[in-house]
């Protein structure tokens, strides 16, 4: 390995967030650009590598104390392969072999992951699940993603595809997904769920002070639910409960199947605080067995936006160090 520093990339479709991370995990520098993402992929490209080389000029290093870079992608695809598959809100963005081009275009070792688990590795080592050797991630945000450490390693799968807990049934035949399979945790514990779930028992006949707002045809979004919890209406009282019982049920499937040490609750429903963390604390205790005291700690994301570049660069850091 060449150079100590590694640089963390996390794709989105409204920005790319990029940041250098020291060889003691220190992050010593971030930035943030447009991604542009409706000029297609290789505008989008071309702004990569431009940020790689600014990221370095601004942090005032020089490329050989780069070691290599981490990328966060969100949508499918191949870690093995270093493939990207699709992305959603990315348009042109199928099937590219990124990790390659990425490689050739800065000459620097490429490490590619799926975003959440780049963010779950983030909270890991420098976040709310700091100094566990098994942790969990769930991402609440307008899907659900998730990301599993095992053993102090990120835990990808024979597929790349672990991890994919939004995806997991939460209800037989429930609400639709977007993926082709029903009753997805992710169509019950999302932001975006919330929301849904709130509309749609309106339209099914239930009252809320909310009503003639939705009919004026407002978007909710689940922060506007959750106000409307604490606010004493009824109807957001019991969709906001049911939204953290299902993530608490959604814990103790975890707590069985990888009895990790801590589930760690990020994305932007936690903006909500302690109004979603003891309720889904509350719900875990009242519904898990008693058998063994094996039960997880239930925690929020401490990094925020930073999860994903420092979980990305670090990934990179220990991809470089097994190769070295
Ligand atoms: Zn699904």
């Amino acid at each position: 390995m060449s150079g100590k520093h590694t640089i963390g990339i996390d794709l989105g479709g409204t920005n790319i967030k990029a940041g250098i991370l020291d060889d003691g995990g220190e992050l010593i520098y971030r930035c943030s650009i447009e991604t542009q993402a409706e000029h297609g992929f290789e505008h989008v490209f071309c702004r990569l590598v431009e940020l790689v080389d600014n990221c370095i000029n601004a942090a005032d290093l020089a490329k050989t104390d780069i070691a290599a870079i981490g990328y966060g992608t969100p949508g499918p695809m191949s870690h093995e392969e270093g493939i990207v598959y699709a992305s959603p809100n990315l348009p042109g963005w199928e099937n590219i072999p990124l990790r390659a081009r990425f490689s050739a275009a800065t000459g620097l070792p490429v490490t590619l992951d799926n975003d959440a688990n780049v963010a779950a590795y983030g909270e890991f080592i420098a976040g709310a699940g700091k100094g566990t050797r098994d942790m969990v991630m769930l991402t609440l945000g307008t899907g659900i993603g998730g990301g599993i450490i095992l053993n102090g390693r990120l835990h990808r799968g024979a597929f790349d595809n672990a991890a994919e807990i939004g995806h997991t049934i939460a209800v037989a035949n429930g609400r639709p997904c977007p993926c082709g399979q029903r009753g997805c945790l992710e169509r019950y514990g999302s932001a975006n769920a919330v929301a849904e779930r709130f509309v749609e028992a309106l339209e099914a006949g239930e009252d809320s002070p909310l009503k003639a707002s939705v009919e004026a045809g407002e978007t909710l979004t689940a922060v506007d639910v959750e106000r409307a919890a604490q606010a004493g209406d009824a109807l957001a009282v019991r969709i906001w409960d049911e939204t953290c019982l299902y993530l608490a049920l959604a814990c103790i499937d975890i707590q069985h199947t990888l009895n990790p040490e801590c589930v760690v609750l990020g994305g932007g429903l936690i903006g909500a605080g302690d109004q979603l963390l003891k309720p889904v604390r509350g719900h875990f205790q009242q519904q898990s067995w008693q058998l063994a005291k094996d039960h997880p700690r239930i925690e929020l994301a401490t990094l925020g936006n930073d999860a994903g570049i420092i979980g990305a660069a670090a990934l990179a850091r220990s991809e470089s160090e097994s190769r070295a």
